[in-house]
């Protein structure tokens, strides 16, 4: 099946972000979210990321209008029902994610693959909310989306391998690495990562570290670009905390417990670069 038109659910950071690529890599996108303002709000970041591409001279100013010419806004999921493959990208959450999924297989055509971007959530569990599990696959894009290369792309129990190598066809369209895993919580990247967030949350909690200063050890000490707590506050720190919720729920082991700072900044709505504040001030 040829993949013409693409349906985005969700314009958050991540969702704007993979309508960019798909529309950078020629596929006409509906880029839904529950009110216009969110949409707009998505439109208005690829604009600039486009723009930044322009400035540096990688994309001309005909080339930017193009892509975000191939964006059509959508605040109805109904809009999604003429297209040919689904990335959603919703906020984490279980429940909010499986009646997404079980409107699209009633919208979607019978043929139409259903992707999610979720970070943690079973494959498995969110193709069972539909009738056609072996069409649904994880597409798990990294932040931000147009610079990141790797694009983890995880089987459900019942996904087809029909399915699995037009994930993976996809994904290289958009310029992408698709590395395959398997469905277990937090896969193979927040499966890894995770921990190590927490952990570097556990310093700043128990006064081993300034979250500077933990982020400097991580930098220059383990070669990272980025120190986990900055990371932390780009992913967002809800997101961060579902994530290990759904580890420490699904693995049972009670090294993936939340550290109690994370749940407090959550609590006071510190989600980190989104709102503002975080382990930094933005
Ligand atoms: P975000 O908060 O920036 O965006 C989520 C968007 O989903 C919001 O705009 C929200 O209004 C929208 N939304 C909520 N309910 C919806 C619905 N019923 N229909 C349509 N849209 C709806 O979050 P994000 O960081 O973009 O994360 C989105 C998904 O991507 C999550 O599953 C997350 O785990 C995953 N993910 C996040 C990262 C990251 O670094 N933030 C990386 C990889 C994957």
């Amino acid at each position: 099946m040829e993949v013409k038109t693409i349906g985005v659910v969700g314009a958050g950071q991540m969702g704007n972000g993979i309508a960019q690529v798909s529309a950078a890599a020629g596929l006409n996108v509906v880029m839904n979210d529950i009110k216009d303002e969110f949409v707009q709000r998505g439109l208005k970041t690829i604009e600039s990321s486009l723009g930044r591409l322009v400035k540096k001279q990688k994309l001309t100013e005909a080339g930017a209008k193009e892509i975000l010419g191939r964006i059509k806004p959508s605040v109805n999921l109904e809009d999604l029902a003429a297209v040919d493959f689904v990335v959603e990208a919703a906020t984490e959450n279980v429940s909010l994610k499986l009646d997404i999924f079980r409107r699209l297989d009633h919208i979607c055509r019978p043929e139409v693959p259903l992707t999610s971007n979720t970070s943690s959530i079973s494959i498995t569990k969110i193709a069972g909310a539909t009738g056609r599990p072996e069409l649904v696959i994880g597409m798990h894009f990294m932040n931000p989306v147009p610079v990141m290369q790797l694009v983890e792309v995880i089987r459900g129990l019942a996904t087809s391998d029909a399915c699995f190598d037009l994930t993976v066809e996809l994904a290289k369209k958009m310029g992408k690495i698709p590395v395959p895993a398997n469905d277990y919580p937090g896969f193979i990247a927040n499966r890894v990562l995770l921990p190590m967030i927490n952990e570097a949350i556990y310093c700043v909690m128990e006064g081993v570290g300034q979250p500077a200063d933990v982020d400097q050890v991580m930098k220059l000490g383990m070669n990272h670009p980025m120190g986990p707590l900055a990371l932390a506050d780009l992913i967002g720190l809800d997101t961060c905390l579902a994530i290990l919720n759904v580890l420490h729920e699904g693995l049972g082991d009670s090294k993936y417990r939340p550290c109690p700072l994370l749940r407090k900044y959550v609590d006071q709505g510190w989600l980190g670069r989104k709102t503002g504040r975080g382990f930094y001030q933005y």
